[in-house]
């Protein structure tokens, strides 16, 4: 898609402006004028933890601050759970389960489970803003995406909880009493609703850890749980780091745990909790294939390649982070590629224009480079984003590799950022081989005119979602999650709900 870009030099000036018109050049950036989103995301200076349906401080009297990684500033303190404050959650939890929520009938759960959704979408601009301040994505994608589709799936389970009957047909279901989990930052709301929407459905208490750089939207879903009326101690909220995680995680009364986050530390968990009797959904790192085959629809594929790894600046565990191009057209991919890549606006996240924010935190920022400076090591071909990063903050420029082969590190390892490696590939097999010679499997993207080999692929590929022809969509009926090292367990859908429930 050719595009138009501004060279400052003296010509006319804007009628509006008085500034030089621009000349305008084929092929680069034109330059918008900043347009940043003003809702007021409302925030508190300080945000305590969320137990027994109150804000209560956290007992040891520690906070640690939360940083918008656009700009290095602080945005609020944040109340650090400790084992004690975790322990008050489960019980506050417990009797929430026993006394109200497990024999409140299905039908009344659905009403506060639908208020949730009414009220968090009253609140949708100040949310999303919230949510790009704390995390660095842009405000599109959290104004579009994610406040929206944490709403959709509130909306999706209200309407399950008082149809549970149907979730296991033939069979009765059961709560499974009160539940830890704890999420990870590229999502942090939608995380959230993906965890509390299922799990009250059904009828189970909460116990949830949102990720340490971002709590805030979580904290603010709780002042909506109070407007909500949701009777006290049936969602706890306990903000923290892994010390954190680990007591929600192995807490004794927990029946169930589920975690979204590093292979590494899911890793850490499973082999905490081996002999328990907890059950467990793991929803783990990926290093997703997107396939292009010589008879996709090329510019669609374009879209979808730099949608499926520059979303969210490739902080999406499904990331498409392996380009697998078909040998005939990898050389006019790869350069349609890296024309669509060189328009994409990297900067402010809360700027309404902004395709590619900030990235979540300084660490992660540390992470990238080193993966990429391994990349650069191993020989493979870099292409990077021409333009000026931000003064302050933590950025990095989208980056395609090209002549990598499965063997390079950037092709078998999770990088978490805004990432391409391009492989190429000659015949299915060769592409089917290449795709699944990974670790993980929790997501593969397939383009490709012919509905068999669709129908094929998604057949042989060992992954939880394959997309085809589409890339990086979601809905709260499709349930979502891994093979291998991405995890184990499903999210969304009615089976989504089976992980949450007994069969008795
Ligand atoms: P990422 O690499 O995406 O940051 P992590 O797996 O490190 O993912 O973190 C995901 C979530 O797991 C965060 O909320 C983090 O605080 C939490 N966490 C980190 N270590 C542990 C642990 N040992 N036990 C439980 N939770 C943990």
């Amino acid at each position: 898609m050719p595009t138009l870009t501004e060279k400052k030099s003296a010509r006319p000036t804007s009628r509006a402006q008085g500034r030089p018109l621009p000349e305008l050049i084929f092929g680069d950036l034109w330059e918008y004028d900043p347009s940043p989103e003003t809702a007021d995301p409302k925030l508190k200076a300080r945000y305590e933890l969320f137990i027994g349906g109150k804000f209560v401080p956290p007992s040891s009297g520690k906070y640690f601050d939360s940083i918008n990684p656009a700009n290095e500033s602080k945005l609020a303190e944040i109340a650090w759970a400790n084992v004690t404050d975790v322990d008050a959650a489960y019980v506050a939890a417990q009797k929430a389960y026993d006394t109200v929520w497990r024999k409140m009938p299905g039908r009344e759960r659905a009403k506060y489970i639908y208020r949730i959704a009414r009220l968090l979408q009253d609140r949708a601009r100040e949310f999303a803003v919230a949510e790009t301040l704390d995390g660095g994505k842009p405000i599109k994608e959290s104004r579009d995406f994610d406040v929206p589709m944490a709403a959709a799936h509130f909306f999706y389970h209200a309407g399950w909880a008082d149809k549970l009957d149907y979730v296991a047909p033939g069979r009765k279901v059961a709560p499974l009493g009160v539940v830890g989990q704890v999420i990870p930052w590229n999502f942090p709301l939608l995380m959230l609703a993906w965890k509390l929407a299922p799990a009250l459905a059904m009828g189970n208490c909460i116990v949830i850890k949102p990720a340490e750089t971002t709590s805030i939207t979580a904290l603010k879903l709780a002042e909506i749980l109070q407007d909500a009326g949701l009777p006290a101690g049936v969602v706890n909220i306990v903000p923290g780091f892994g010390d954190t995680g680990a007591a929600v995680m192995g807490h004794a009364t927990a029946a169930k745990v589920a975690f979204t986050g590093s292979t590494e530390v899911g890793k850490i968990i499973m082999r905490s909790l081996a002999g328990t009797d907890k059950k467990m959904t793991m929803e783990l790192g990926g290093k997703a294939a997107n396939i292009v085959f010589d008879d996709a629809p090329i510019d669609q594929a374009v879209e979808g390649v730099i949608n499926g790894i520059f979303f969210n600046q490739g902080h999406v565990c499904c990331a498409g982070s392996r380009l697998l191009v078909h040998e005939p057209i990898a050389k006019t991919f790869l350069a349609k590629l890296k024309t669509r890549m060189r328009v994409l606006r990297v900067g402010d996240p809360l700027d309404k224009n902004t395709d590619i924010g900030a990235i979540n935190s300084k660490e992660q920022l540390g992470t990238i480079e080193r993966l990429v400076g391994v990349g650069i090591k191993e020989g493979a071909e870099m292409f990077q984003h021409p333009c000026k990063l931000p003064s302050k903050g933590y950025y990095f420029r989208p980056t395609i590799f090209s002549n990598v082969s499965m063997s390079h590190r950037i092709a078998r390892e999770e990088i978490f950022g805004p990432v391409l490696s391009v492989i190429t590939f000659r015949t299915v097999d060769e592409a089917i081989e290449k795709a699944n010679n990974t670790a993980y499997g929790l997501s593969a993207g397939v383009w490709t005119d012919k509905g068999s080999r669709i129908l094929k692929m998604s057949t042989e590929l060992k992954a939880g979602v394959v997309w085809a022809n589409t890339y990086n969509k979601f809905d709260p009926t499709s349930p979502f999650g891994g093979y291998k090292e991405s995890g184990f367990g499903r999210e969304g859908g009615r089976q989504g709900l089976l992980d949450y429930c007994k069969l008795v």
